[in-house]
């Protein structure tokens, strides 16, 4: 069936620089001769690949794909689309993931249970943290942090996208986490910010931001991080720890202080032999020369188990205020399992967040930064309840609660853009508009026009 059809037109114009002399040097003298081929590799164009929401039920593509194997949704693209040209793409029926960072998966296979409380510690723009919500789905919770002001919110765009409602999302630094929240998390993801030598091949300008310097730095600000963050994980719970560079001090030597210092086991990541995958003897290193994607680093470690206090939410005064009975009755019809959330509102607006970790979410809101929790549902507009706009994205929509109108590619990009839009015909009030049969968000029929509700701030402005 073809469902779904990502628009190819290439576009890549960059300066070319020169790999810096003292990297050259550092990398013969991890990897040998070896390290020729990985010179090389960064002189080819790098691999584009995406990651399916389960969203979507079926996916074909008019262009050559290809299956990324150490991730069931992933596939690798023949090309680099013009992904702003895709409706999908802007109704998070994908994410374009780097393939290297999807092998996170392997890892939470094999160690976590879905219905885990994780955080994920650095992790704007999203790409792991909209693998770790699908894999979680209604059974886990996720609390996904990012401590810059500007990224947060593009990560909280993401997650809205991406759907499943287990998520908050908090801008907080690594030790506010260690100080309040002491044993609550089975598994801490800590994608740490690096040098950034795995973006050699698709970012020129790394290679001048990179040096000897910068990798001390970095290496040193890992360690705070990651000692910041240690006590807010559970005795017994999983570490997660990458980056995206090669050498040896961000990566190597920071999980064996992980493991003396703190206090932890380093554990097995299964893999297939043909993945080109390099175990050392802490974690598992992805180089372009031998894997198909960019270069990545992960390892994954068990914290020692030892007596422990459980984390509890604390009695205190919530800040959480319920929501209006008669619009918390609109609302619930505008959900397929209206009982597995909760409502709360604040000014004009209820959002629907898991009934299961409600008493959790409501004690971490009263002292973190919360910049999306769930998805907004509605917004008081006058005397109505009106659709927000990350309901149209959410998993748990019920369609059939809405007038539903079907757009053209060029309707759909118009509508992304928040132009007017004319379409005859329409009832009042209301209406979700979808492209390809998926939801792309909603528009408000007013009789003398149609009122586009598309968020201004994630409008597409260049075409
Ligand atoms: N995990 C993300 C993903 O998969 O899309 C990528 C994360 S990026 C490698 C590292 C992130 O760490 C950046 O968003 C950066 O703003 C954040 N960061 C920088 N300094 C930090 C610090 N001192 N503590 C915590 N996070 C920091």
């Amino acid at each position: 069936m073809q469902r779904y059809k990502i628009f190819i037109t290439f576009a890549r114009n960059f300066e070319k620089k020169v790999l810096p002399v003292d990297f050259i040097d550092s990398m013969r003298q991890q990897l040998g001769s070896e390290a020729n081929l990985l010179f090389q590799a960064l002189e080819t164009e790098p691999v584009t690949s995406i990651r399916l929401n389960d969203k979507l039920e079926v996916l074909t593509f008019d262009c050559d794909t290809d299956e990324v194997p150490w991730h069931l949704d992933g596939y690798y693209l023949t090309g680099r689309p013009q992904f702003t040209l895709d409706p999908l793409f802007h109704a998070g029926c994908y994410y374009v993931q780097e393939a290297s960072s999807m092998f996170l998966q392997q890892a939470i296979e094999q160690y976590l249970p879905q219905d885990s409380i994780v955080l994920d510690l650095c992790a704007a723009p999203g790409g792991k943290s909209t693998l770790l919500s699908q894999y979680l789905s209604s059974a886990g919770l996720l609390i996904s942090n990012e401590v810059n002001r500007q990224r947060v919110f593009i990560l909280s765009e993401n997650i809205q996208k991406w759907g499943n409602g287990n998520t908050v999302v908090t801008h907080n630094k690594p030790a506010e986490f260690g100080e309040q929240c002491a044993n609550l998390f089975d598994c801490i993801v800590v994608d740490a910010p690096c040098s950034g030598e795995g973006m050699f091949r698709k970012d020129h300008a790394a290679r001048d931001e990179w040096s000897l310097r910068n990798i001390k730095m970095c290496a040193e600000r890992q360690r705070s991080i990651l000692m910041d963050v240690w006590n807010a994980l559970k005795p017994g719970g999983l570490l997660i720890y990458s980056t995206c560079t090669f050498n040896s001090e961000e990566n190597e030597d920071n999980a064996l202080w992980i493991a003396e210092c703190l206090g932890a086991d380093i554990l097995p990541i299964p893999y297939e032999p043909d993945w080109g995958i390099t175990e050392t003897q802490a974690g598992y290193h992805f180089y372009p020369h031998k894997t198909r994607g960019e270069g990545f680093y992960i390892c994954a470690l068990r914290k020692n188990e030892e007596p422990f206090s459980p984390f509890k939410v604390r009695e205190g005064k919530h800040r959480i205020v319920k929501a209006n009975e008669e619009y918390v009755n609109t609302v619930r019809t505008w959900l397929q399992h209206p009982d597995e959330w909760a409502l709360r509102q604040s000014d004009r607006f209820i959002t629907a967040y898991p009934k299961k970790y409600k008493e959790l979410i409501d004690y971490l809101s009263t002292f973190l930064t919360c910049i999306s929790t769930g998805f907004g549902i509605g917004e008081e507009r006058g005397k109505f309840m009106a659709p927000q706009h990350s309901l149209s994205m959410a998993k748990d929509l019920k369609r059939d609660a809405f007038p539903q109108v079907a757009l053209t590619r060029e309707q759909a990009l118009a509508y992304l853009r928040t132009e007017a839009l004319t379409l005859e015909n329409l009832p009042l009030g209301s209406i979700l508009l979808t492209y390809d049969d998926v939801p792309l968000g909603f528009a408000k029929n007013v009789g003398n026009r149609l009122n586009n509700l598309y968020p201004n701030e994630w409008r597409i402005r260049h075409l």
